[in-house]
């Protein structure tokens, strides 16, 4: 049937609710009953309206976008995942697509939910069930959901589909962490996106698509608004269509091109990531003289590298710079489509997959490390003592600034005066913060950046120039490691794949008996290079067992039994949300391509103005210990930036985010996927009473400190809300990790004495060597034992620069002769056997 329905269709009552769980951008809600089926809806509206910039969090679309909801009567007290919903979507040129996404109590983020796309095709709606655990396209789910089309219209502009879904709000993806949305808890948040372009293939439902151009964002559902008395009568209506496109479809594989690995050619060292450990260490050992090989995953950022991105209007075209140069583009890496092919797309956290790695996508903190970082978390040898040289030489090579702009001045400081002033009310003091690394008490300063030049600068523009310098370095970019290739506790070589074209395909040798592979590919990254190549706790190496990786797998007699993955720590996010009349928020999404034509003039040509300085004007940086009840002393960290969040509009808004770090105790783990993605299934952080005391008492202290501002109102927690009362409904779940994250994750490969093959937890020794091999190192966030004070970019860098002169101190391995020693669990020595002798060893 095709009748004239969706201009003036849905009529938006006057029922409007104050609840704001999360992001609410609806132009307006109401009720709706559709005229065919007799169902009425409860209807989240986005108007008619010119799509403005990438159209994040937009409450317009071109043509609207409507979607309703009906529940069972009881949902409210009943959990339920099954709804009937209501889809109106536009093709206001003649085609598209529309989407939903299936949130959850505290947010629609487009990762780890499922997503419903449709779109019309030949006088029918094809639908598809995609999930999506990164920041990457969408694939097919095949968790338990099942769609039933109740009615469908169609006309040149517009299409409804009216239809039931069961199982949607439980996302149950085989070989993912599941989680689900409870109606009893009130209220939800949902997501949508729509595009005016269409599917590659719009007759086939697991077409691959286009990313959303005509509109997202996310809104509340409030649970007692949707329930419906006849619900039970109107899940029984006959299906006019049945979904096909779920279970069966394939993801979409695209064939990149590749190199193959010159023969005959070996390395003394690969290193595999170039991110913050793998770029210095690279530079290190090539600097002693040996032949140094660094392996890339991805694509050059940096434009001095080759790097290519940039905003679409033009305004960097003709320039030495990409967006990852700019600082004042840092968070062009969460906007709509800027994580595409930089983000990595094998794990459920935001991580760089480019050249740099988190350095080239991260908002620049630079800290001088606080010596009781190392004291407190680190073992012997890697005390503030031992550190203190390989500190200095990465602060003397990379000092950053505090004043990013070249001229010297510092722009919008209006949110750094109102917090530093109730921070001065109370007694804390101005520091300089990086000449005074030990004063994390109370103390507030200026956001050092390693930005030089006006521009990212770090590891890209130091370490890796003089590495490039040396005839010694070979880099290779686009290629991903997926094993190391080993002979028992020997690493021979690496197997690689082209993750991009023009990427290397094959293996590739170390120089044999005395070559080393050290693995920097990050938190994620190296964990699931280990769990790869049989190293790890057996879990995990029967999931790879059982994944495409099976049949090429190392033998089980040969896994090494560690507790990779585990041991794994973020600085818990726990956002204050303050309000002040003379803080004005500087529209940091316009200035992707429409930036303010005097700003981006200033910076062009002189690298000054805010541009110079990270988005969303960062500051000011404070810090507090507080020592808990149990005796331990935890640090906090607080981010102050100008923006909105957890609800509350940009505008005159600041997020204080704070952080607990060093002296946390709690801990989560990583797993793998069948599909061989990383996901984070403990949450690390408030599993006892005395991480949860410090971020209470923290907040208390902020609160009280920052009442002193004349004008000033805390929006989150609101006044009548106890810090207490706060952190405890701030949900702590895993559909909520977007909330409470820093993405400063580390742990995986934990650093120590205690041989995580007899029960420790350690996965690398004091020479960062992974327990049972000779010749395989860790070097880069994953052997961090704990959290440090601060971002810890600057300490990792540190790490590697330490970790270079051990691993250069070793003595070389030497064959062993035939019959000789060359494993077992008490065996540090070498582990290259000579003869046919390759028995396992425990
Ligand atoms: C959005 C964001 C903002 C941040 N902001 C800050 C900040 O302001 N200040 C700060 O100090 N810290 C910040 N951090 C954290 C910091 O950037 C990271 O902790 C740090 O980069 C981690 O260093 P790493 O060497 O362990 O890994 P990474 O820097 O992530 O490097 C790992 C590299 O390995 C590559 N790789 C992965 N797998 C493979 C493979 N199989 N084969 C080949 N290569 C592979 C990756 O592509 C990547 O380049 C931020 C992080 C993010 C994501």
């Amino acid at each position: 049937m095709r009748t004239s329905i969706l201009s003036t269709g849905i009529v938006a009552l006057t029922t409007f609710f104050s609840y704001v769980a999360g992001q609410d951008f609806a132009a307006s809600k109401g009720y709706y009953t559709d005229p065919t089926t007799g169902i009425e809806f409860w209807v989240n509206y986005m108007s008619e309206g010119n799509i403005t910039g990438d159209g994040e969090f937009s409450t317009v679309s071109w043509g609207g976008y409507q979607w309703g909801i009906a529940l069972p009567q009881d949902a409210a007290t009943v959990d339920t995942f099954d709804y009937i919903g209501m889809i109106v979507g536009s093709t206001p040129n003649g085609t598209g697509w529309s989407g939903v996404v299936h949130g959850n109590n505290a947010g629609a983020a487009m990762s780890n939910h499922l997503m419903l796309l449709a779109w019309p095709y030949n006088g029918e709606i094809l639908t598809s069930f995609r999930y999506s655990l990164a920041y990457a396209d969408p694939v097919p789910y095949n968790g338990s959901a099942t769609i039933t089309q109740l009615h469908t219209e169609i006309n040149a502009t517009n299409w409804k589909l009216v239809y039931h879904c069961k199982n949607c709000y439980l996302f149950d993806q085989p070989g993912q962490t599941s989680s689900n949305m409870s109606t009893s808890v009130g209220h939800f948040e949902n997501g949508w996106a729509q595009s005016y372009i269409p599917v590659s293939d719009p007759s086939d439902p697991s077409s691959p698509i286009v990313q959303h151009n005509n509109g997202m964002g996310e809104f509340s559902v409030a649970i007692a608004s949707a329930t419906q008395a006849s619900y039970s009568n109107w899940a029984t209506l006959t299906a006019t269509h049945t979904n096909t496109a779920t279970a069966t479809a394939a993801a979409s594989t695209t064939t990149v091109s590749s190199q193959t690995i010159p023969t005959g050619v070996t390395y003394d060292y690969i290193v595999v990531g170039g991110g913050a450990g793998g770029i210095p260490m690279a530079d290190k050992l090539s600097e002693a003289g040996h032949s140094v090989l660094l392996i890339e995953k991805g694509p050059a950022s940096s434009a001095r590298w080759g790097g290519t991105l940039r905003p679409e209007s033009g305004w960097l075209d003709g320039t030495n710079l990409t967006w990852i140069d700019v600082p004042g583009l840092c968070n062009r890496i969460w906007q709509s489509g800027g994580s595409n092919g930089v983000a990595c797309a094998d794990t459920d956290q935001m991580a760089g997959c480019v050249l740099g790695g988190g350095t080239a996508v991260n908002a620049g903190l630079w800290w001088n490390p606080n010596p009781a970082d190392w004291d407190v978390n680190f073992p012997a040898g890697w005390q503030a003592a031992d550190m203190a040289n390989a500190s200095a030489r990465v602060m003397s090579r990379i000092p950053g600034t505090d004043h990013p702009s070249l001229d010297g001045k510092l722009y919008m400081q209006e949110g750094f005066d109102v917090v530093s002033t109730g921070l001065g009310n109370a007694g804390w003091s101005n520091v300089t913060a990086n000449d005074v690394p030990d004063q994390k008490n109370r103390t507030y300063a200026h956001t050092p950046y390693m930005y030089s030049h006006g521009e990212r600068g770090g590891p890209m523009a130091t370490y890796l120039v003089s590495a490039n310098g040396r005839t010694n370095f070979h880099m290779w970019l686009n290629t991903s490691v997926k094993r190391v290739v080993r002979d028992n506790g020997h690493a021979t070589g690496l197997e690689v794949e082209a993750f991009n074209n023009g990427g290397y395909a094959g293996v590739v040798n170390v120089t044999s008996t005395t070559g080393r592979v050290i693995l920097s590919a990050g938190t994620f990254g190296t964990a699931k290079i280990l769990f790869r190549s049989g190293i790890g706790p057996t879990d995990q190496l029967s999931v790879v067992n059982q994944s495409t990786d099976g049949p090429t797998m190392i033998d089980s007699t040969y896994w090494i039994t560690l507790p990779v993955g585990e041991n794994l720590d973020d600085h818990l996010n726990t956002n204050l949300v303050i309000s002040h009349p003379s803080v004005k928020y500087y529209d940091w999404l316009a200035a992707w391509n429409t930036p303010n034509t005097t700003d981006s003039t200033n910076y062009l040509n002189s690298r000054t103005g805010p541009f110079a300085q990270a988005a969303p004007n960062i500051g000011p940086m404070f810090w507090e210990e507080i020592e808990c009840s149990d005796g331990i002393t935890r640090q906090l960290q607080y981010t102050a930036r100008v923006e909105g969040s957890e609800g509350e509009a940009s505008g005159t808004t600041m997020t204080l985010s704070q952080y607990l770090g060093r002296g946390a105790t709690s801990r989560g783990r990583t797993t793998i996927g069948l599909g061989l993605n990383m996901v984070v299934s403990t949450l690390p952080w408030l599993q006892n009473d005395g991480d949860t005391e410090a971020v209470v008492k923290s907040i208390e202290h902020v609160v009280s400190a920052l009442n002193t501002v004349q004008n000033l109102t805390f929006l989150q927690p609101a006044s009548n809300v106890s810090a207490a009362d706060y952190v405890a409904n701030m949900p702590l779940t895993y559909a909520n990790i977007g909330d409470r994250r820093s993405n400063h994750w580390l742990g995986t490969a934990k650093i120590g004495t205690d041989d995580g093959r007899t029960g420790g937890t350690a996965v690398v020794d004091l020479d960062t060597k992974v327990y049972g091999t000779d010749n395989l190192f860790v070097v880069d966030a994953s052997i961090f034992p704990g959290m440090p004070s601060t971002n810890p970019s600057a300490l990792i860098v540190a790490v590697a620069e330490h970790a270079s002169e051990r691993i250069l101190a070793l003595s070389a391995n030497e064959a062993v002769a035939q019959y000789g020693r060359c494993g077992g669990l008490n065996w540090t020595g070498s582990m290259s056997c000579t003869g046919t002798r390759k028995l396992p060893f425990a």
